[in-house]
């Protein structure tokens, strides 16, 4: 991933360098190298490569450079469309790497209808979810720190297994998706989820971002009055006797416990955390990890 979009910026850079000298002599090469790539959506927002493609198309006086550029563009464009029109599926709109090989010295203008084939796949979108790329650019490097430390609070993730790197890395992808820059409005985005997981008196929205209940697209798009709903519930909830005792067992998350016996390894040593999921009616489910062997498992 990192290659690539090295790759792809350098070639951002030498098209500019053209563009602003006037001279677009070797743009054809750099533009048949670019055609061979698998250009993926994330590629694109992290190079800005359509803007030179453009502003190279704009300039140049040969036609089969302006065409070439013209059915990059477009095929870009198509790429960006796709993420606009099906957020869910936003990041796997890359084209298929072995699509890669069959242009590579070809002269022909396949790659146009090659990048026609590409289809929006229609899997769901968290267990098909691929790696998250690893960002070159530091802003977002520091977020998904934070993100990946705010989701540890409380070590709730250990009895869950989650992955918070893993996640983090989604949810801040989704925001950059969103938002489409690191400006203020990323960054404030940002601060409200890391202010929200973090909170103390919601622990249920962290819990249910760490089990699933909540996905990383919805936590990356909620407003600051749906994170803290969870905690509303909770309060009106409080009216009762019932819910005051479920809300303290609720807050008693990653406790150690001998009521839980191993099914692996039959000791009875092991560490719990409930969550309470988004709607209050429903039964808690409870993350049991053994201490022992490191066994997990969970009941409702
Ligand atoms: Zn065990």
């Amino acid at each position: 991933m990192g290659g690539e979009e090295e790759e792809v910026l350098r070639i951002a850079k030498r098209l500019d360098k053209m563009v602003a000298k006037k001279s677009v002599e070797g743009a054809m090469d750099l533009l048949k190298e670019l055609k061979s790539m698998p250009i993926t959506l994330h590629l694109l927002q992290s190079t800005r490569i359509g803007m030179s493609v453009n502003a190279l198309r704009k300039q140049s006086t040969d036609e089969d450079v302006i065409a070439l550029s013209k059915s990059l563009i477009k095929a870009w464009k198509k790429l960006l469309d796709a993420s606009e029109d099906k957020r869910d599926e936003k990041k796997k709109s890359s084209l298929p790497a072995s699509s890669s090989k069959e242009t590579g010295d070809s002269r022909d203008q396949s790659s146009i209808k090659r990048q026609e084939s590409v289809k929006t796949p229609t899997t769901p979108k968290i267990t098909t979810f691929p790696p998250v790329p690893i960002s070159c650019d530091t802003v977002r490097g520091k977020c998904r720190e934070m993100l990946t430390s705010a989701l540890q609070t409380d070590n709730d993730y250990v009895a869950i297994g989650a992955d918070c790197e893993q996640l983090a890395g989604q949810i801040e992808d989704f925001i950059f998706q969103d938002v489409k820059n690191t400006d203020l409005k990323y960054k404030n985005r940002i601060r409200s989820r890391l202010s929200n997981l973090k909170d103390s008196k919601n622990p249920d929205l962290r819990k249910n971002v760490l089990c699933g209940v909540i996905t990383p697209e919805q936590i990356a798009v909620m407003t600051s009055e749906e994170m803290a709903s969870n905690e509303l519930k909770e309060i009106r909830k409080a009216m009762t006797k019932e819910a005051i005792r479920e809300h303290q067992m609720a807050k008693t998350g990653g406790t150690q416990t001998d009521l839980f016996t191993c099914g692996k390894c039959k000791k009875k040593n092991c560490t719990y955390t409930q969550v309470q999921t988004r709607s209050s009616d429903e039964p808690m489910t409870t993350f049991v990890v053994c201490n022992e062997c490191g066994n997990r498992w969970k009941f409702c």
